[in-house]
């Protein structure tokens, strides 16, 4: 396939993902004729009502679990919310929560919360491939800790977590578990019925579901107090309306993405790595962060001597390339990236990194253009010899 100038390269698929187009079909109805509320009796609702629990059944089966043990929610950072919240609830003496320095946000600010309001929170670091040591892990638990949460797939790196194994230590300590899996849904296999998970976090748009929807597995038989209590929807778990549409598509993203993983297709693993073979060839002084760890197959982390990543994000703009620096939460602030800086506490591999992320629905041809375009970008950047040059156009991009 040949590509037109004008057209976009999206290589930030860890940002978010494109609507996968079965999936607006599959939600129309719903925002025009089937509009009922799901609690209302009669046989007009019972359609939504209907669809609600399809798409429980179809989340369920892409994590491995049964339909009751999925709670819907409005995004992954509610689900991640919710489940901190619920185990402080229930353990009000258990005032220690052990997770790692590179956790999303979503996770870290509630923790950072907590501190504020007497918690003790372990954060526990990584080591330069971002990878966290078992053996502190179980160092740092204590009797009075109330909750471990890991993530499973770092959405800066890609770096995997070993969670089923994490689990199953939390499960001999006695401590519930919970993992931030927003970034792994949809990218790799998961089956949570034969591991020790407690809680899992997961979000539509990052497997090309819509954008506010979310959801929290809440393992049977594990207690849970919920963040927003109201009309006892979702089993009295998670309060308001259905968003009954949102709701209908991540159940069909969710399908579609068993579809791609049960069928073994390769396509974006493959296009991943032949995008970072080709940059490590063509671009000295080019390195994957995370390299040796195992990691999802759709991200790759580069960092890139002699450049600043804010004026490379600007140039390949320029280009219709999309990437980031970080997360897509960091875009336009100078501050460096917090998953980065623990890998790498002494060095500046945060303040020259970038990152690209492949879906499904990228092409060979937009890879071949990305192969082209990165190394001119590099080497621009690297003639810009001035430090007042480089800073002139990173100071442009962060006023952006
Ligand atoms: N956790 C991780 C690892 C993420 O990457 C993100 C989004 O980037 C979130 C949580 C937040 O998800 P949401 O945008 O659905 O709130």
């Amino acid at each position: 396939m040949v590509m037109t100038d004008s057209e976009i390269i999206y290589l930030d698929n860890n940002a978010t993902t494109p609507l996968d187009p079965a999936v607006i079909e599959e939600m129309l109805p719903f925002l025009r004729e089937c509009y009922g509320n799901p609690s209302s009796g009669y046989a007009f609702a019972a359609k939504a009502r209907e669809a609600v629990d399809l798409a429980r059944e179809r989340l369920a089966a892409l994590l491995g679990c049964e339909p009751p043990e999925i709670v819907f929610t409005s995004c992954g950072t509610e689900s991640n919310n919710a489940v901190i919240n619920s185990v402080l609830q229930f353990e009000p003496h258990g005032k220690h929560i052990v997770t790692s320095a590179v956790e999303h946000s979503a996770v870290l600010h509630p923790c950072q919360d907590l501190i504020k309001r007497g918690c003790d929170v372990t954060f526990l670091s990584v080591d330069q491939d971002g990878r966290v040591d078992l053996g502190e892990l179980e160092a740092a638990i204590r009797p009075e800790t109330a909750l471990v949460s890991m993530m499973w797939a770092n959405n800066e790196t890609g770096v995997l977590f070993p969670v089923e194994k994490i689990a199953e230590l939390c499960r001999d300590k006695g401590v519930l578990f919970h993992t931030d899996a927003v970034q792994a849904v949809g990218k790799i296999p998961i089956g949570v019925r034969d591991t020790a998970i407690n809680f899992l976090s997961l979000s539509a748009h990052k497997f090309h579901g819509p954008k506010g929807v979310g959801a929290l597995y809440v393992r049977r038989g594990t207690r849970f107090h919920p963040l927003i209590a109201g009309g006892g929807q979702e089993d009295g778990r998670r309060g308001g309306t259905e968003n009954v549409a949102s709701i209908v598509g991540l159940g069909k993203a969710a399908e579609r993405a068993l579809e791609y993983l049960t069928e073994g297709k390769t396509h974006i693993r493959s296009m991943r790595d032949r995008f970072e073979k080709a940059i490590l060839e063509r671009v000295s002084g080019a390195s994957v962060n995370g390299a040796r760890a195992a990691r999802v197959p759709n991200t790759s982390s580069f960092s890139f001597e002699g450049i600043e990543s804010p004026a490379a994000l600007l140039l390949l703009d320029r280009h219709r390339i999309c990437c980031s620096a970080g997360s897509a939460c960091r875009t336009g602030s100078q501050e460096a990236s917090h998953v980065l800086r623990a890998m790498d506490s002494i060095g500046d591999r945060a303040r020259r990194s970038l990152r690209f992320s492949f879906s499904r629905f990228n092409t060979d041809a937009q890879i071949d253009r990305a192969i082209e375009m990165v190394p001119k970008v590099i080497a621009k950047l690297r003639e810009m010899t001035t430090p007042t040059q480089a800073s002139a156009v990173s100071a442009a991009v962060t006023a952006q």
